[in-house]
């Protein structure tokens, strides 16, 4: 091995029991895995499997090509890929059988001419609720679902699922947009559109939105085992357990006397003598460089302060008077319950969410499954 180890160990059997424990918390609705952005960082293809095998019916993806490189490893679930936009060729994607989510008139007449030559094209049409992001305004609803009924009708492309995504920006938002939900789909009934597959919730509505279930629910944050919730909920009150330890070792240990500074800037200075340890992980590898003296990691069976700045590819850890060694084992974050910092606390210092904190885990960190 020539570079510092720095690892994301990923806990698949965590993975499988979060899944299996949404399901059940969800009343047993169906379940879409969605593994976008590498899976948030943990690996697409591994978490891909891991969540089938604990209760996943489907998997979910933004890009085109992040449902062709599942393909490409082999997985053979149902996979609806729906971000796109005026390059996206959608003609691979039908022929890998992949489902196509639909968010204009435009997008579908597309998706419509790409399989003249694939066959039978697969759409989940979507609704925008009220998020304004992606998703067909209502006003286009009935010309959307006119036209969808016409290539049905031609045998060019199947309404496979109906879906929209919602804002969490409270209870009242919550259930605008499921009445908007329910618009789309009378809009649907009256163009003569069965809607196929209705979905609605991601992990935070799957939970606490039993009304916004329909037939399947989309689990994202959930399956890797970290709460969706801004209102301090942990994963251990979800019945989740965070699958991802980021670990690295130490590089060197220092000691050095009061009023020595350490790492750029020198925003910090040791008030009295004590032991300083290099750590090789730094913001080129998703450590938030915004937490740099607000963070603890745990090494030797204790939490110590990141101190200082963190650097592109290390920062400096205090352990004060105690021994610690070159080679020790240093945990950025995992799962609270064995005493490491948690995702959500580097999210708290780093004035982000957990999501952001998992997926920007960056190349140079080698994901691992100990217990593939
Ligand atoms: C990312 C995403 C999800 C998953 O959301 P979580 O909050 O991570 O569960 C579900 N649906 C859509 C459309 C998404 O973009």
């Amino acid at each position: 091995m020539t570079a510092p180890r720095r690892e994301a160990s990923v806990d698949l059997d965590a993975i499988r029991r979060n899944v299996a424990e949404l399901r059940r918390r969800a009343g047993s609705t169906s379940a879409m895995a969605v593994v976008k952005a590498n899976g948030y960082g943990h690996g697409a293809v591994a978490v891909a499997r891991a969540a089938l095998e604990g209760g996943a019916s489907r998997l979910g993806v933004a890009d085109l090509d992040e449902a062709l490189a599942l393909r490409e490893a082999g997985i053979s679930a149902p996979i609806l890929a729906w971000l796109h936009d005026g390059e996206s060729e959608f003609r691979t994607a039908i022929a890998s059988d992949i489902e196509i989510g639909v968010s204009s008139l435009d997008q579908l007449d597309r998706v419509a001419a790409d399989a003249v030559h694939a066959g039978d094209a697969r759409v989940h049409i979507k609704l925008d609720t009220g998020l304004s992001r992606n998703g067909v305004a209502e006003s286009e609803w009935r010309r959307l679902f006119d036209r969808a009924r016409e290539l049905a009708d031609d045998g060019r492309v199947r309404v496979a699922g109906v879906f929209s995504h919602l804002a969490n920006a409270s209870d009242e938002s919550d259930a605008d947009q499921v009445a908007a939900f329910e618009r789309g789909l009378g809009v649907a009934a009256r163009a003569g559109v069965a809607p196929g597959v209705r979905h609605l919730a991601s992990t935070a509505g799957a939970l606490r939105r039993p009304g916004a279930r329909y037939d399947l629910v989309r689990l994202g944050i959930g399956i890797y085992g970290l709460s969706p919730f801004g209102d301090g909920t942990t994963s251990a009150d979800l019945g989740l357990s965070p699958a991802m330890t980021l670990r690295a070792r130490v590089a060197a240990v220092r000691r050095v006397s009061a009023g020595t500074g350490a790492s750029y800037d020198f925003i910090w200075r040791a008030e009295t003598d004590t032991t300083l340890v290099l750590v090789p992980i730094g913001y080129a590898d998703g450590i938030p460089r915004l937490a740099s003296g607000r963070a603890d990691v745990w090494i030797a069976g204790r939490r110590r302060p990141i101190v200082g700045r963190i650097a592109m590819d290390q920062f400096i850890v205090d352990v004060g008077d105690d021994t610690v060694s070159v080679g020790d084992e240093v945990v950025v974050f995992g799962d609270p319950a064995t005493g490491a910092p948690s995702a959500d606390e580097w999210a708290t210092a780093a004035d982000t969410i957990n999501y952001e904190v998992v997926t920007r885990i960056g190349p140079r960190v080698a994901r691992t499954y100990p217990s593939a």
